[in-house]
């Protein structure tokens, strides 16, 4: 109870916070200050002079002490703080014998607003929508932001809490979010899907089964297209789509069954190993390994992408520093960043301050970025981030490219150091004479604009040597090796420096 007190006073101090560096308020500083003076004389002036201050101060220190388990962006709870409440609202509507819900409101079709709009645009829609489903509730019911665009509501226990009233709140939360959003000069119009789950159609089930179903209900309400309502049915698919759960994948995150494995990438010229790649790997103690196409989306919608991000980066670093003591040769590794992550003001400086810990060069560490959050970005977080990674001496990699549409000024914007060529281009490029035109444009483009190449999924020896004679720089993919755990890398990279020690690479005929 205290927990959530704490929680609604943060939220409260960081609205504050939001109104009171708003211009408004701020331009009305010096009118306020005055009238003090003349209302009350020196003594009004002097009080409103030390008053003022001291109340920014207050609600900065209150709002940042609240950062842990709430959402930066809107201020709303995160998931594990919305668990704790719903389940704090079942144990009461069980003791009272009234009733409770959740309900779990998404944006619909929110997945390319970044693209289309910029980042900034769509903070400030998420920003909105937060503040809109908030004034949409009555006191007692817990908003938390627990996806991208994606909000759940614990409601507070009442006693008619019926299908119908379910419905109705639903139905309210959905015109909140559709209320226009004013955006430089024109409007934003959107919609949003919900599903609910009645605490009564679960008995006995804790918060996390609940919200589960509420999801369960909304990708139903989804799948029927804009702007639907369903309420959990038994019967109903469990998420089609990925097949993993929110909470399951956040418990296996947690419990650190998600490590990274590391797949080598090494110059065409030397042979030698330029780096490694790291890639998230779940193995479910039941399942076994549980394909990237599964569990990243169901991450990615638990809003746990940055918790993903860190876990990733403490294992690159940690096994960089193994590879630097046992005296490998290990010049890189290469982390997969998510946009969210790329847009957090506060990525670069934990990044650095990691390097430092671990007492490691920024230029040991390679930032993938995916081609579409660079051609998707204009001026805006993003951009800011990629680049102070930059300046500090990582290396930025483009990944996926020529899927994605980045323009060559972007390239020079976000100080891009290597592109990783997509696989779908380097399949088969010694066959294909259309795919080995792509493959060479990429090749002078890269040339003359002074960035280094990669191509990725290479998977036969031609493609290898035909990759090498094109001058690509560097390769990586199933025909030089697939992921590995970190405990195989060793044995990997010492077979790897004596086949390159035994025949001297030949310039660039491999294959
Ligand atoms: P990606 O960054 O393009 O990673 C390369 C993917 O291709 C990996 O799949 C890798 O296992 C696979 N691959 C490597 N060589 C070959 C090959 O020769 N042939 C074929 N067919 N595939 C090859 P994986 O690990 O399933 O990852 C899929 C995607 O998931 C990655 O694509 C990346 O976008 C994302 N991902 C993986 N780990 C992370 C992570 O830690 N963070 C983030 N944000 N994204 C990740
Ligand atoms: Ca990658
Ligand atoms: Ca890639």
């Amino acid at each position: 109870m205290a927990k959530r007190r704490r929680t609604d006073l943060v939220a409260f101090a960081r609205r504050m916070c939001r109104g009171l560096e708003g211009p408004q308020f701020l331009a009305f500083i010096p009118a306020l200050s005055l009238a003090a003076f003349w209302l009350g004389g020196e003594g009004a002036l002097v009080s409103v002079a030390l008053a003022l201050p001291a109340l920014y101060c207050a609600l900065g220190a209150i709002s940042r002490s609240g950062s842990v388990g709430l959402d930066r962006l809107t201020g709303l709870v995160e998931r594990s703080e919305f668990l704790h409440a719903l389940d704090h609202a079942l144990a009461t509507a069980a003791a009272e014998g009234s009733q409770t819900a959740c309900v779990v409101l998404e944006i619909d079709d929110f997945a390319d607003f970044g693209a289309r709009h910029g980042d900034a645009a769509a903070e400030e829609v998420l920003r909105a929508a937060a503040d809109r489903l908030r004034g949409a509730l009555r006191t007692g019911d817990t908003l938390a932001r627990i996806g991208e665009a994606r909000f759940a509501v614990a409601c507070a226990p009442a006693p008619r809490l019926d299908l119908e009233a379910a419905i109705q709140l639903a139905a309210r939360l959905q015109r909140a979010v559709e209320q226009p959003v004013p955006l430089d000069a024109t409007s934003i119009y959107m919609t949003a899907s919900a599903g609910f789950c009645l605490a009564a159609r679960l008995p006995g089930s804790a918060a996390e089964a609940l919200t589960e179903a509420a999801s369960v209900a909304l990708a139903e309400a989804q799948a029927a297209g804009p702007a639907g309502i369903r309420a959990f049915a038994h019967g109903m698919p469990r998420r089609a789509k990925t097949g993993v759960a929110g909470a399951e994948v956040a418990a296996a995150l947690e419990a650190g069954q998600i490590v990274a494995w590391f797949q080598p990438q090494i110059s065409t010229e030397t042979g030698r190993i330029s780096g490694f790649e790291a890639l998230a790997r779940w193995t479910h103690p039941e399942r076994g390994a549980v394909p990237t196409s599964e569990f990243l989306p169901a991450l990615e919608s638990a809003g746990l992408m940055a918790q993903l991000g860190e876990t990733m980066l403490y294992h690159a670093l940690t096994a960089l520093r193994a590879w630097d003591r046992s005296g490998l040769d290990v010049p890189r590794v290469s982390v997969n960043f998510s946009a969210a992550e790329l847009r957090d003001p506060r990525l670069p400086d934990r990044i650095a301050w990691e390097l430092d810990r671990f007492g490691l060069d920024p230029c040991r560490l390679g930032v993938e970025v995916l081609e579409t959050v660079i051609a998707r970005s204009p001026e805006d977080a993003t951009t800011r981030g990629i680049r102070a990674l930059a300046r500090m001496g990582c290396a930025v990699d483009l990944d996926d490219f020529g899927t994605g549409h980045a323009s060559i000024t972007a390239l020079r914007r976000f100080d891009v150091s290597r592109v990783k060529i997509d696989r779908s281009l380097v399949a088969k490029c010694d066959r294909d004479p259309e795919q080995q035109r792509m493959v060479m444009a990429i090749l002078s483009m890269s040339e003359q604009l002074g960035l280094d190449t990669l191509a990725e999924g290479v998977e036969t020896a031609g493609e290898h040597a035909l990759l090498a004679q094109l001058g690509c720089g560097h390769v990586q993919g199933y025909a030089i090796a697939r992921p590995m755990p970190f405990e195989q890398t060793s044995e990997w990279i010492a077979s790897q420096t004596a086949r390159v020690e035994a025949a001297p690479w030949v310039g660039r005929n491999v294959g």
